[in-house]
């Protein structure tokens, strides 16, 4: 049977109609505008991209954008000035800082100079280490978004068996962590895993990012398991020209699983509307007001 495609970018519009729902009844209730903060150092074409999105959608979901284009010569000193500025900014409740950086500024000294409390891609060491311990946190939007994903489709994810290939600190572990406080079993798959493959054929949840493309075959998936595939990958078309694609054979992985997210269309949209929900729970948060239902972990 037919794998069920997880429709991140119907998922994701639903996401940010709640945000823009609950953005309005601040509004109107408290005369309260959630504001989200995007610095951006350097010239970086997709950094660019994500981050005229990232403005454009949250106006679009009525809060206030501000937009901090720096030049790629600016100093770390400058950098943490600004950021310095923006914590104390009451009109401001999410920070973010687009990585990569610079190579002559440390990336985190500047995550660890953000206020925890805006810290909306939950990167800061102290979010980090609430969400270890599973403590209300600021958690990162790609593994968020994953997580409601898999919510959404299984209901309780209790007592699964679930497999992340990757252990970068933006995805991997944050995922990890998460599945973990929903009760699943979970393995950590890297670069030196041994015989990775008999490893996700067990898992009832893959959650795939590595970078690598279509790396995951479908003769490694249970039949009826769940493919999350954060991977983003260009690739080059037999006909020429570029197309995107994840980690995870679409094809041949979608023959096997039960559902499965499609590259593009699956986990990136959920990033964004996940970063707006941040923006939104931490500016509820900050105001003693009570936070938005199913937005956050
Ligand atoms: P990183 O490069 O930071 O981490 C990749 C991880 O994959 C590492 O832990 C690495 O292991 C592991 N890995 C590499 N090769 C293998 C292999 N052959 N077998 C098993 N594991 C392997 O990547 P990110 O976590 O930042 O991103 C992963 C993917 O997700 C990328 O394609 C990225 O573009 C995408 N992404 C998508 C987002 C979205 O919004 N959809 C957001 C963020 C990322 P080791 O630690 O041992 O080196």
């Amino acid at each position: 049977m037919a794998a069920t495609v997880i429709d991140g970018k119907a998922f994701a519009a639903d996401v940010r109609s709640r945000v823009a729902e609950h953005v309005a009844g601040l509004k109107s209730e408290h005369g309260i505008v959630p504001g989200l903060a995007v610095v951006l150092v350097g010239e970086d074409p997709a950094s660019q991209v994500y981050v005229r999105n990232k403005g454009k959608q949250t106006v679009e979901v009525g809060m206030h954008s501000v937009e901090h284009r720096l030049d790629a010569t600016t100093s770390q000193e400058d950098l943490l000035a600004l950021i310095a500025d923006l914590n104390a900014d009451p009109a401001i409740h999410g920070i973010l800082c687009q990585l990569p950086v610079p190579d002559h500024i440390d990336g985190d000294t500047i995550l660890n100079a953000i206020d925890p409390a805006k810290d909306v891609d939950g990167f800061h060491i102290s979010n980090v280490g609430l969400l270890g311990t599973g403590q209300k946190a600021m958690v990162p939007c790609t593994p968020l978004g994953c997580l409601m994903m898999l919510r959404d489709h299984h209901g309780a994810l209790s007592g699964l068996d679930a497999v992340v290939i990757g252990r970068s600190n933006i995805v991997g572990k944050p995922m990890a962590q998460l599945l973990l406080g929903d009760s699943c079993t979970v393995t950590i798959a890297h670069s030196r895993t041994k015989d990775l493959a008999a490893t996700v054929r067990r898992a009832d949840i893959v959650v795939a990012a590595v970078g690598r493309p279509q790396m995951v075959p479908g003769d490694w998936i249970k039949p009826g398991a769940t493919v999350i595939d954060v991977g983003i990958n260009r690739i080059d078309k037999p006909e020429g020209g570029t197309r995107l694609v994840g980690d995870v054979d679409y094809d041949s992985c979608a023959a096997v699983a039960g559902a499965i997210t499609p590259v593009p269309g699956g986990v990136g949209p959920m990033t964004i509307a996940c970063l707006l929900a941040n923006t939104l729970t931490a500016c509820c948060r900050a105001n003693n007001l009570p936070e938005p239902e199913g937005l956050t972990a």
